[in-house]
């Protein structure tokens, strides 16, 4: 058992396994279309998506191969635990206009879902279906969404890094989720695990300057019995049944809720769980207060808080402690919502103090900064964010002039790189 700590260690990943389920797993994905049947074909490095509707049960795991794919779970998991796996996710969405929505004066939840040349792209207003409840000072607004994420995803050869800030995927009620940290706000709390420090609401979402978004998953919020205006009051979800999926990642692989079936006959139930464990104190810099211990436990998932469930299907689990999403990406992201996604988040100071490894250097003229933004950097200017002191910042006029920065993701406003989105 090796203990590796931090975000450094987090590239150190998994190559094996991944080359072993491009071996293990040819089944063909939840492609929708004709052109997603041909090109999907389990081609090198290919790996089924689990979109499956039900358990993850069916009989048929890593049989598929032809256009219809494996079953569905067959024990337990809803009333469509017996369907097959549709070729197109689309149904996997809810209908959140059937649902109250965030209360009084907030525009009513959109979301479409459908499939087109091997993508699924999902559109949402990024309104809550459930009564909105304040946690942070941002108010609830609409914030348009679009994403497109593979069809026929795609196990990288190692894992990414998810962004420290921004969006790192979206549920079924089309809403974006974050990894398990914020930002560098509230000072006291700088990067600092949100669910953990109670800033997040019972669907443990919360508000950041653009956008509602959740930092953990709760099954009885993503479901359709959970289409009401306080979906936290439902009993809790009982563990007796295969978690359906709650949502996506942008590399394309499904997210269940935390239950699984321990093997293809659905013999027993099991509570997946992360295999990170606190070393240290996540109400500041999360990604140092946990390590991640790999494990002879079946039940325990990968650094990327995944595994290949019975079905033989790569996917993510929703679990009770961190990450309590993704880890990081397990799958190949570039195609899948990398370009055309970028968190779209408003910025406020290039850094704020306190970022991991340092942030940026402190100036009071111009000729501070000279040289003193990341390699790669168009230009770097004395900036004054609307908060803190004035720092070096990397010029710009797109958010694709920004430097390559681990841990970052920058967007461009008024010419200069800021933080793609705040907490
Ligand atoms: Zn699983
Ligand atoms: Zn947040």
């Amino acid at each position: 058992m090796r203990i590796m700590t931090g975000r450094s260690a987090r590239r150190a990943l998994v190559v094996g396994f991944a080359l072993a389920m491009a071996a293990a797993c040819d089944d063909d994905g939840a492609g929708g279309d004709e052109r997603a049947q041909v090109d999907g074909g389990g081609g090198a490095g290919g790996v089924a998506a689990d979109a499956g509707g039900g358990g993850g049960a069916g009989g048929a795991g890593g049989a598929g191969g032809g256009a219809g794919g494996a079953g569905g779970g067959a024990m337990g998991g809803g009333p469509d635990a017996g369907m097959d796996r549709p070729d197109c996710p689309s149904d996997l969405f809810l209908d959140v206009a059937a649902a109250p929505g965030a209360g009084d004066g907030y525009p009513a939840p959109e979301l479409s879902a459908r499939c087109e040349a091997g993508e699924l792209v999902v559109t949402s207003n990024g309104i809550p279906h459930y009564t909105f409840v304040p946690m942070t000072p941002n108010p609830l607004q609409a914030s348009p969404k679009e994403w497109r994420v593979p069809l026929r995803p795609t196990l990288a050869a190692e894992p990414t890094d998810i962004p420290l800030l921004g969006q790192t995927g979206f549920t079924v009620n089309g809403i974006p989720f974050f990894g398990p940290n914020e930002a560098a706000q509230p000072a006291a709390e700088a990067f600092g695990d949100p669910v953990f420090n109670g800033i997040t609401d019972e669907c443990n979402g919360h508000t950041s300057r653009e956008e509602y978004h959740y930092h953990a998953l709760q099954e009885r919020c993503l479901t359709v019995d959970g289409l009401v205006a306080e979906p936290w009051r439902l009993p809790a979800v009982a563990g007796d049944h295969a978690s359906p999926v709650l949502g996506f990642a942008l590399d394309g692989f499904a997210i269940r809720g935390p239950y699984e079936c321990v093997d293809v006959d659905c013999t027993a139930i099991v509570e997946m769980r992360s295999g990170w464990q606190a070393i240290g104190d996540p109400t500041t810099n999360a990604w140092d207060a946990y390590a991640y211990e790999a494990s002879d436990d079946p039940a325990v998932l990968d650094r990327c808080n995944g595994h290949v469930g019975p079905n033989g299907r790569y996917h993510y689990h929703a679990t009770s402690g961190f990450p309590y999403i993704l880890g990081c990406y397990a799958g190949e992201v570039d195609g899948g919502g990398g370009g055309g996604m970028m968190p779209g988040g408003g910025g406020m100071m290039p850094g704020g103090g306190g970022m991991p490894g340092g942030g940026p250097q402190a100036c009071e003229e111009e000729a501070d900064c000279v040289d003193a933004c990341p390699t790669g950097s168009q230009g770097c200017t004395c900036f004054q964010g609307r908060m803190g002191n004035p720092r070096c910042a990397p010029t710009c006029n797109v958010a694709e002039d920004c430097p390559d920065v681990p841990d970052r993701t920058f967007a461009c406003r008024n010419q200069v790189c800021v933080p793609a989105m705040m907490p």
